[in-house]
């Protein structure tokens, strides 16, 4: 049994005080993490405090991006050793918002998750189709691409200790979700893609959360399904109740 893991994906939401708020208020509420793991990926200039505040709780505290380097001169950039050094769980690598906005590649990606497995942070790879994608019938395609890319060049063994995150762009703060069983399919060739580069165990062991418009009305839908292990959740993430409430029917 694949335990689910929903994530929250604060984007550039938030103030200091605001955050703060939120993760002293959820480590007191938060289910065990023996049942789900919960993980805020917060605002860089965040993550010291939140740790802090959920150490030794059953919150986890991520980050949004990072560089592939773990030093250099990258003016503006945060590097896999600086997010391990203050205890970073998670990393969200290749949202669609990075590829579309900061020209994230599929090859930039696959350095990332290698630099984030080397530090002990896991990676949270994200893929999804466009809209003018899915209309084609390109979806799998494209998703399976992503994929591949990304994963290219481990071992079965490290690819046990990432999750993969579909988000069809269209549906990602849109209020549009994917139908449960239409996001359960495309996770479903996801891990056939897995299976393919590295083998049945290691398919049926990776957790695969679905994205976009996720809120407590419509997650039990999503997570009764096969594939889909767990949620990368935007909007829905940002207010105390919904977040709870996400964690509670996980
Ligand atoms: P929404 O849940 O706001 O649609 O955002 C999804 C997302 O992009 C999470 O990474």
């Amino acid at each position: 049994m694949r335990k689910p893991i929903i994530a929250g994906n604060w984007k550039m939401f938030k103030t200091f005080d605001e955050a703060i708020e939120f993760a002293e208020i959820v480590r007191e509420k938060v289910p065990s993490e023996e049942k789900v793991d919960a993980v805020i990926c917060a605002p860089a200039l965040y993550l010291p405090t939140l740790v802090d505040i959920a150490l030794e709780t059953d919150l986890a505290i991520g980050a949004q991006n990072m560089h592939y380097e773990n030093e250099g001169a990258f003016t503006g950039e945060i590097s896999p050793s600086q997010l391990a050094s203050i205890n970073v769980d998670y990393v969200i690598l290749g949202h669609s918002e990075r590829r579309e906005y900061f020209n994230e590649t599929d090859e930039a990606v696959n350095k990332k998750v290698r630099a984030a497995l080397i530090n002990g942070i896991v990676p949270i790879i994200c893929c999804g189709e466009t809209l003018e994608e899915r209309e084609a019938g390109k979806t799998e395609e494209r998703v399976a691409s992503q994929v591949t890319a990304a994963l290219e060049g481990f071992t079965p063994e490290e690819v046990n200790h990432m999750v993969i995150a579909y988000e069809p762009i269209w549906a990602i703060g849109t209020g549009k979700t994917a139908t449960a069983d239409d996001a359960n399919a495309v996770c479903g060739k996801i891990r056939e893609v897995v299976e393919g580069l590295y083998g049945s165990e290691t398919a049926e062991s990776i957790r695969i959360q679905y994205g976009g418009s996720v809120k407590p009305e419509n997650i039990e839908e999503l997570l009764s399904k096969d594939h889909i292990d767990g949620a990368l959740v935007g909007g829905a993430s940002l207010n105390i109740d919904s977040y709870l409430a996400l964690l509670d029917k996980a």
